[in-house]
């Protein structure tokens, strides 16, 4: 049996820098066929996360937000429709069954969507093979096709076959997310990320699910992603849909998509359930959190001796640390008497 890494096990090795300053470093990234975004992180197509407010404030902080898809195709295109007038370049979340075609449709010529999300939790799927490969035939090379979610090489590889230009990877590792319990099933999102970055295929790697900071983002980047994929470190705050509610103090409903409560407002009934509802406190606007992420992505490009992207892959030297590293590794000051 193998053993796997989560983003805790590992480090990176300071390495010799020649950065003068964080702000000559460049964090910019491509997504094939759209072209360069100038910070690598997209909002989660989820609806606590994903409206057309998120959407457009990501893309102003040079970043990409992908609607979700929890709401009727009128909706969906109404809010990817005010985003793209308002100038932004947004992606949108379909599924693999069901209206995913009509909605795909209605999305590209209506809103001129150039991003669709085949939006899936197990995405190694025939039915992503037929959805991916649907797409293709519809719409050419005219959308960027993500899809996703996988944790394998094989599957990166597979849905980069069946045409994805950028895959999401990471299973069971959200931070709302109970798959692993429910189900058994699930690699450490850290360890999917090193392995799917063996690809030989030209796919955009975005690495999704339990990021929990600027470092693990870092860590992610330097193992081989092109971008991350973010739920859990922008939820609560004023762009993300839904109501500022008070449980003591303000704070604003955070779910995972296969929760329980997710699925009674979106299909009225519930069958197995892979995901939990939450609340997190209000945080105010998104774009002080992102620059906040931001300045940590360039900090940590500058300890690894990187001016881009290309670099810190090349750079990246990653080490395993203890238990007792991983204390060390958070604040740990004791109260002094
Ligand atoms: P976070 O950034 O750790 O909060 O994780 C966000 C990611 O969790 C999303 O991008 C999805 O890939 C995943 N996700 C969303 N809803 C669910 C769910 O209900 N169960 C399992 N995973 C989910």
């Amino acid at each position: 049996m193998r053993q796997t890494l989560s983003f805790d096990d590992v480090l990176l090795e300071p390495r010799y820098s020649s950065v003068g300053s964080r702000w000559d470093v460049s964090i910019t990234t491509d997504l094939k066929g759209v072209g360069p975004f100038e910070l690598p992180i997209i909002s989660a197509p989820m609806d606590t996360v994903t409206g057309e407010e998120m959407a457009l404030t990501m893309y102003e902080n040079g970043g990409l937000g992908i609607i979700h898809r929890y709401n009727t195709i009128r909706e969906q295109v109404d809010m990817a429709e005010d985003a793209g007038m308002q100038g932004a370049i947004v992606g949108a979340a379909i599924g693999a069954s069901g209206d995913f075609v009509e909605r795909a449709v209605a999305l590209v010529k209506d809103a001129c969507v150039p991003i669709l999300c085949v939006d899936v939790a197990h995405g190694h799927h025939v039915s992503v093979k037929y959805a991916i490969e649907t797409l293709r035939k519809t719409f050419g090379n005219k959308v960027h096709i993500m899809a996703g979610n996988v944790a394998t090489l094989a599957a990166f590889n597979d849905l980069s076959d069946w045409g994805a230009d950028s895959i999401r990877v990471g299973i069971g590792g959200g931070s709302i997310c109970s798959t692993r319990i429910q189900t058994g099933h699930g690699i450490p999102t850290f360890q999917s990320v090193l392995d799917c970055a063996q690809s030989d295929r030209e796919t955009v790697l975005i690495a999704d699910g339990g990021i929990k900071n600027s470092g693990d983002i870092v860590k992610c980047l330097a193992a081989g992603a092109d971008f991350v994929m973010l739920g859990s470190l922008l939820a609560g705050t004023k762009e993300t849909p839904g109501e500022v509610i008070t449980r003591g103090r303000p704070c604003k409903v955070y779910r995972g998509m296969a929760s329980k409560e997710a699925q009674m407002d979106w299909k009225g009934s519930y069958r197995s359930y892979e995901g939990v509802t939450s609340t997190i406190d209000y945080r105010g606007p998104v774009t002080p959190i992102l620059k906040d992420l931001e300045t940590g992505i360039r900090s940590g490009f500058s300890y690894s001796g990187a001016h881009n992207l290309s670099q810190l892959h090349s750079n990246a030297k990653f080490i395993q640390q203890t238990s007792a590293g991983m204390i060390e590794s958070s604040t740990h000051i004791k109260r002094i008497e």
